[in-house]
């Protein structure tokens, strides 16, 4: 756990007052008696019949175009593991808090008590008709991939299991910037992955459709490099199996001009990171600890661009930076999806964002006078305004033009304002 907070601190947080971190708030005045009558019997059967006639109309009538899902078991919780369902409440509790603050979303946190993929989905799908949309949350592989495709497929609201694509569209966007900084194109680098559960597949694949080459990659698991004579494969890990194979992650690194890392701590050392190709970029995600120390890093090489999904070092790809704008976008247009453009023009506007110039705002929260893109400052700060204005209309003009939006905007500056007020 960070240092700063106390393990009594954050009990006390969460205790205090009305325990948990979220409540219900009405929205239409509730004062007198007629505003009851408006809002239960015998008012309310007038929107119930106007959405009998046409379930879309839900969207006016109520607030399912604003509430997402946030749906968990348990299994995969933080860097904690398989810690149940209950435990893992305090997390999606805390996702809705940040969907709420970041992107005026309202979330019902749900925790099922299931490990059965059957059932999962099950339960989801007859879900649907209360929410815009579904955030999955800390499932573990390999059950989340097959949760999430067939989710996807058989449900009419936009579906997105955040640890996989959260990670992989923030870290796109920290690698693209990293690699206009050093002037390398991402269609000749040799990349390293370390790490083959969810999120590494899921980053790869990101890469891969920004146009990294297959034959450039090189990904491994506990047992090493995965590789065609492996024979202990499972089906979503053959798809990054390569002809060649190398009998260490010390030896990938050697020239490797990107290390991707997913895995555990402390894996990779001061020497592996000076064996890597000139300007040598590191995306080392382990949480909490990355696989190779943020000092260590850039002990061993001046050139190194470095991110980790820490808060108290440069470059933190935080999730919160994607979900709470990329749900904004789709359901404002009332996608029925969150697609690889939704994905691709989340990533691009992540990326153009950083290279603007900073507002005081960002400037202030972090104490500095003059935060600038460069090695330092290759992805957006969570606190930035502009992050809402920006990625949300991107994904929901991406849903608009792939064909998934139920809703088309035109007029993108009120859009705009609207968000911003
Ligand atoms: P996961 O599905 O459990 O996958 C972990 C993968 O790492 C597995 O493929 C595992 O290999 C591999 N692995 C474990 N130890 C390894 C080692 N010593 N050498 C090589 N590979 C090793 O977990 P996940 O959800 O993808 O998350 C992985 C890590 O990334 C966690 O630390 C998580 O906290 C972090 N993460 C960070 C961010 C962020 O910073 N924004 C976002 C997502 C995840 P096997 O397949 O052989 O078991
Ligand atoms: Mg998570």
């Amino acid at each position: 756990m960070n240092k700063k907070i106390r393990k009594e601190d954050a009990l006390y947080y969460h205790s205090k007052g009305r325990p948990g971190k979220i409540q219900v708030i009405p929205t239409k005045e509730t004062s007198t008696q007629r505003d009851l009558s408006l809002a239960y019997s015998p008012g309310v059967a007038e929107p119930c019949l106007e959405i009998a006639d046409n379930v879309e109309n839900a969207y006016q009538y109520t607030a399912k175009g604003n509430l997402v899902a946030v749906i968990s078991n348990g299994t995969a919780v933080l860097g904690l593991g398989d810690i149940g369902p209950e435990a893992s409440k305090p997390v999606m509790e805390g996702k809705g808090l940040l969907f709420k603050i970041y992107a005026d979303i309202d979330v019902f946190d749900i925790e099922l008590n299931t490990k059965d993929v059957d059932e999962f989905v099950r339960t989801v799908k007859i879900l649907e008709p209360t929410f815009g949309g579904v955030n999955l949350e800390d499932i573990k592989a390999p059950e989340c991939f097959e949760i999430e495709a067939r989710l996807k497929k058989e449900l009419n609201i936009p579906v997105m299991h955040d640890d996989q694509h959260g990670t992989a569209i923030i870290s796109a966007a920290a690698m693209l910037n990293a690699l206009k900084l050093v002037n390398k194109d991402i269609n000749d680098i040799r990349i390293v992955v370390s790490g083959a559960g969810a999120s590494a597949v899921s980053c790869t694949k990101l890469y891969l459709s920004l146009g990294a080459n297959p034959k450039n990659i090189a990904m491994f698991d506990t047992k090493g490099h995965i590789h065609n004579g492996r024979t202990d494969l499972s089906d979503m890990k053959k798809q990054f199996a390569t002809d060649n194979a190398y009998e260490s992650l010390e030896e990938a690194m050697v020239g490797a001009d990107l290390f991707l890392g997913l895995s555990t701590a402390d894996i990779v050392s001061k020497d592996m990171v000076k064996s890597m190709a000139k300007d040598p970029i590191v995306l080392a995600m382990a949480n909490p600890n990355p696989e190779i120390p943020y000092p260590d890093a850039v002990e061993a090489r001046e050139d190194v661009i470095m991110a980790t999904g820490r808060s108290d070092y440069p470059n933190q790809v935080n999730n919160v930076l994607g979900f709470p704008y990329i749900f904004r976008g789709a359901l404002d247009v009332r996608a029925t999806e969150i697609n690889e453009e939704m994905k691709l023009a989340a990533v691009h506007a992540l990326a153009d964002l950083a290279t603007k110039p900073v507002p005081d705002i960002v400037n202030l929260a972090y104490n500095e006078t003059n935060i600038v893109f460069g090695k330092n400052y290759i992805i957006p700060k969570p606190v930035d305004p502009r992050l809402l204005t920006t990625v949300a209309p991107a994904v929901a003009k991406a849903a608009i033009e792939t064909g998934v939006a139920r809703k088309v905007i035109t007029d993108w500056d009120a859009y705009e304002q609207e968000l911003s007020s």
